[in-house]
């Protein structure tokens, strides 16, 4: 099995370090190990986006070709279907970005907060959520983990 194969790999690769470049902490070790899952989620929505704009340029795509809109942005024109692109960007949206909530860590480093708006208890965040945090929050938090935003990935 190629995919099964191919995740395998990506497991081992990425479970390190979280969206902005930070050393995972162990506790969030089996989270941030879902992001193997989300990096393969993204390459088979990119597969089945390939395989649903062929298909439906073949004589027996004719049918799936009247539930699809053409697309001319990002190269030539191709069949989109906006079900697929909801579904992989909503798949995307819920990836673990941050392992730590600014939030939570700045109130109680080690605790998250049931209550808490940003990470809803979890302890870590989206990457939108992240980005929705105030500037100045977040800066904190980089400071009392002593690290210096120059230092990271995003
Ligand atoms: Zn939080």
């Amino acid at each position: 099995m190629r995919v099964a194969g191919r995740e395998i790999l990506l497991a081992a690769a990425e479970t390190s370090s979280d969206g902005l470049g930070l050393p995972v902490p162990a506790p969030m070790a089996d989270i941030f190990a879902a992001l193997a899952d989300f990096r393969l989620a993204k390459d088979l929505y990119g597969q089945l986006t390939h395989l649903i704009d062929r298909l439906a340029r073949q004589p027996g795509g004719a049918v799936l070709r009247q539930h699809l809109t053409r697309k001319t942005e990002h190269g030539p024109e191709r069949f989109d279907c906006a079900e697929l692109h909801a579904s992989y960007q909503k798949a995307l949206a819920a990836a673990p970005y941050s392992s730590y909530c600014p939030l939570c860590y700045l109130a109680h480093p080690g605790f998250s907060h049931p209550d808490c708006k940003l990470c809803r208890g979890q302890g870590w965040t989206t990457q939108s959520a992240f980005e929705s945090c105030p500037e100045n929050y977040r800066r904190e938090m980089f400071n009392a983990l002593g690290v210096r935003q120059l230092e990271l990935v995003a």
